[in-house]
């Protein structure tokens, strides 16, 4: 069936055939069909990155399997979505090593974009507890993947364009119970964000929103929450990630989420926070996932869609960091998503996005006056510090900013070529990117 498709950010779809095959015999005769393929998780990359122009997309909700190891190992198939995952392994005294801020991802989304979490800092990204991967590349062959192999990091951070990953082996980490204990801090200014987040540095898990509309002595103002899992004393039962409870409908008006909007809504978050609180219990759900709580909010942003802005400088470079913040502040850009997040180590992974430094992530609708200009001056920023933007945010950047950002981009595509020789793998992103050997894609 052909369908338009789109990311999170609902800009720029294309029309793709979409395939849902039961099994991996099914994958393997997409794979060999002829026809350009990419694989599709649940859509939550804000721009391109699942998308195939002309081509094939495949669906793989079939392939949710769960089997249990030893030890907190556990095989799941790559259609799997983290929150089903999280609701097997919790009731067993397990969690998923990382997760994004979102639940409604596969595992072969998580894998593919190598993603991060709150506890970058402390354990890296999603990579870094993979043990193995099951996978179809571009011959057809199905080949078992572990990290003494060069293909299986080419395949963590590969954005789908490797292969298709069929399962994976996950060593995920044991805890207490389903609570988090949480600690707040509210922050004056740009410094003290920075100050509280690097006193939160021994907590597993710790962010900071920043309020991206606060002038003057408040730029930079925001709230530092950090926390640690906790035991159940007195919980209920129930999954540890409930439904959504609430769906945002078909039709916002456009530019519903502007300048004052926004500034009400930061405004009043700010204020809503305790200025220092310790030992707050919440559930999994509130601490890792407040935004699942409203289905389908990317609606929010109306019919022209928003982009989400996310770069890391290296950690030498805040200075640089606070000039990128400073100017979207004056240029009073309104993002009511504003995070800033220490990371750790890099991953051994050719493009993965996290380095050792800080992340900004900013929420933006697309019809901001004057945007492409501002983005542009953020970018000549982040390259000049020698930082990036994630492939799994982006909708826009250029493609010549590729090999600046991603030095290793070289070494990728050249195991990449190695197993996909007849370019079967394709995708809107590979191709807007120059990801792919000129004639691909
Ligand atoms: C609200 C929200 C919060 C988020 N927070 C974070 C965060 O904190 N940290 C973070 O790192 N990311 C975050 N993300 C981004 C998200 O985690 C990634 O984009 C993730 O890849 C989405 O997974 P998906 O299953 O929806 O994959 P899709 O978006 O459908 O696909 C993403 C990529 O994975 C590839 N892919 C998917 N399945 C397979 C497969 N079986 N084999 C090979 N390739 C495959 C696709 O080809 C594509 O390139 C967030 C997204 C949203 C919407």
């Amino acid at each position: 069936m052909w369908s338009p498709q789109m990311g999170w950010g609902r800009t720029a779809p294309s029309v793709s055939r979409v395939i849902k095959p039961l099994d991996v015999a099914g994958i393997e005769a997409a794979v060999m069909s002829g026809s350009a393929v990419i694989a599709r998780g649940l859509g939550r990359s804000y721009g391109d990155a699942a998308q195939n122009a002309g081509g094939a997309v495949l669906d793989l909700a079939t392939l949710n399997s769960i089997a249990w190891g030893e030890a907190g190992i556990v095989t799941v198939g790559a259609g799997l979505c983290l929150r089903d995952l999280i609701n097997d392994a919790v009731p067993r005294g397990w969690f998923v090593p990382v997760t994004p801020g979102t639940s409604w991802v596969t595992i072969g989304g998580a894998i593919a974009a190598d993603v991060h979490g709150k506890n970058h800092h402390r354990d890296g990204s999603f990579g870094a507890h993979v043990l193995r991967i099951g996978i179809v590349d571009g011959r057809g062959d199905r080949l078992d993947l572990t990290p003494s192999d060069e293909r299986f990091w080419a395949t963590i951070g590969g954005m789908g364009l490797t292969g298709i990953i069929i399962d994976a082996t996950v060593q995920m980490i044991p805890i207490p119970g389903r609570h988090m204990t949480v600690s707040t801090r509210r922050t004056a200014d740009f410094d003290s964000t920075v100050e509280a987040l690097m006193s939160a540095d021994s907590a597993r898990y710790s962010v900071a929103w920043l309020d991206s509309l606060a002038t003057g002595a408040a730029c930079g103002r925001g709230i530092v929450t950090f926390g640690e899992h906790s035991s159940d004393a007195g919980a209920g039962k129930g999954d540890a990630v409930a439904a959504p409870r609430i769906s945002a409908p078909e039709i916002f008006p456009d530019q519903l989420l502007n300048r004052r909007t926004v500034a009400a809504f930061n405004s009043l978050w700010f204020r809503l926070a305790p200025s220092h609180r310790d030992g707050q219990r919440q559930s999994l759900a509130e601490f890792f996932h407040p935004l699942d709580a409203v289905a389908h909010w990317n609606r929010v942003y109306g019919t022209r869609g928003f982009l989400q802005y996310q770069c890391v400088v290296p950690a030498g470079e805040l200075e640089i960091l606070r000039r990128i913040f400073t100017r979207f502040v004056d240029a009073q850009v309104p993002s009511f998503l504003t995070v800033l997040k220490r990371f750790g180590a890099a991953s051994n992974a050719p493009l993965s996005f996290p380095i050792p430094g800080w992340t900004l992530t900013l929420d933006i609708p697309t019809d901001v006056p004057g945007l492409p200009a501002i983005l542009a001056a953020a970018d000549d920023l982040v390259t000049h510090a020698g930082g990036r933007l994630y492939l799994a945010k982006d909708s826009r950047m250029p493609a010549r900013l590729m090999p600046l950002m991603y030095p290793r981009l070289g070494q990728w595509q050249a195991i990449r070529d190695a197993m996909d020789p007849n370019g079967v793998f394709t995708s809107d992103l590979g191709s807007r990117l120059g990801l792919l050997r000129p004639g691909r894609g």
